[in-house]
C-alpha cells in the first residue's frame, strides 16, 4: 500500500492548514526533550516569530542508559498542548507504548515512532488503528525495504497518514553521530508515495553542517526537515551537543530559506 505501484499520487498529510508532501517542504523544529513549560514556551515563541508552525518535543524519551532523563511522559504532552494552543502551532511527539497512543491523540497532532521502535510491530499496529498522522523514523540499522515494510504495518491497518523520516543510519564513520543516507530520499520518493522528511540533527549529531545537509535533503526531494532547538543547549537534559540555540536556529533557518529550496 505504501508503494508507488499501488498508488502513484503523492500522499499529502494535512496538519490543519499545513500540507506535508507533494508541495512546499515543511520545517519542523523544537527541543529534543520537553523539559519544562518555560523551556517549551521559549522555543515556541521563537518558532512563531520565525514563521515555523510545526514544533517537535519528546515527552517519552528512549534513552540508551536507564540512568539518563526518561522524559516527562504525559505531563510533557500536556505542556506541548498548552504551548501549541497559545502559539497556534502543530506538535509532534514520540510515543513508545501502544498503551499511550489513544491518550496522546488528545494532546498532540502527530505521533512520532522513533528509530528504536521502527520494528516494534505492536506499536506500529496501534499507530495504524488510530486516525492521526504518524511520523515514522528510520531504524538505526534498517534497510529502506525494512523501513517501507514498517510503514506498511501502519497503512495496512487503515491509517494512511504516514510520513517517513530519514534520521541517519549506523556506519563505521565517526565524524557524524550517524550517517545521513541522502540517497534514501530519492529512493523513498521513487518507491513510495508517502512524504519523506530528513532529521538533520540526529543524522549528523552536529550543529556546524546543518545548513548544507538540509539543503542536500531538500535538493534530493525531501518534503521537510527536522532540527532540534533548545533555549540553552548546554543545559539540555538530552542531546545537548546537537541542539541549536535560538539564535543559531534563526541563522540556520535563514540559511535554508536563502537557498530557495523551502519554496
Ligand atoms: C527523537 O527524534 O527525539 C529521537 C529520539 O530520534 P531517533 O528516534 O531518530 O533516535
Ligand atoms: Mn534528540
Amino acid at each position: 500500500l505504501v508503494s508507488r505501484k499501488s498508488r502513484n499520487e503523492d500522499t499529502v498529510v494535512k496538519l490543519g492548514e499545513i500540507a506535508v508532501g507533494g508541495g512546499k517542504p515543511v520545517m519542523v523544529a523544537g527541543p529534543c526533550s520537553v523539559e519544562s513549560y518555560k523551556q517549551v514556551r521559549e522555543v515556541a515563541a521563537a518558532l512563531k516569530q520565525a514563521g515555523v508552525t510545526v514544533m517537535r518535543g519528546g515527552a517519552f524519551k528512549p534513552r540508551t542508559s536507564p540512568y539518563e532523563f526518561q522524559g516527562l511522559g504525559i505531563e510533557g504532552l500536556k505542556i506541548l498542548k498548552e504551548v501549541a494552543d497559545e502559539f497556534g502551532l502543530k506538535t509532534i511527539s514520540e510515543i513508545v507504548s501502544p498503551a499511550h497512543i489513544e491518550t496522546a491523540c488528545q494532546y498532540i497532532d502527530v505521533i512520532q515512532i522513533g528509530a528504536r521502535n521502527m520494528q516494534n510491530f505492536e506499536l506500529l499496529k496501534a499507530a495504524g488503528d488510530v486516525r492521526v498522522p504518524i511520523l515514522l523514523k528510520r531504524g538505526i540499522s534498517a534497510t529502506i525495504d525494512e523501513f517501507m515494510h514498517a510503514a506498511e504495518y501502519i497503512v495496512s491497518r487503515g491509517n494512511r497518514q504516514v510520513m517517513l523520516i530519514e534520521r541517519g543510519i549506523r556506519t563505521y564513520e565517526k565524524a557524524t553521530r550517524n550517517t545521513l543516507d541522502i540517497s534514501a530520499v530519492p529512493i523513498l520518493k521513487q518507491e513510495s508515495h508517502l512524504p519523506v522528511l530528513v532529521d538533520v540533527s540526529h543524522s549528523t549529531g552536529r550543529k556546524d553542517i546543518l545548513v548544507p545537509c538540509a539543503k542536500a535533503a531538500l535538493a534530493a526531494g525531501a518534503d521537510g526537515i527536522m532540527v532540534e532547538v533548545h533555549p540553552n543547549p548546554a543545559a539540555a537534559l538530552s542531546d545537548a551537543a546537537q541542539q541549536l540555540d535560538i539564535e543559531q536556529f534563526n541563522r540556520f533557518y535563514a540559511g535554508v530559506l536563502q537557498s530557495g529550496l523551502l519554496g
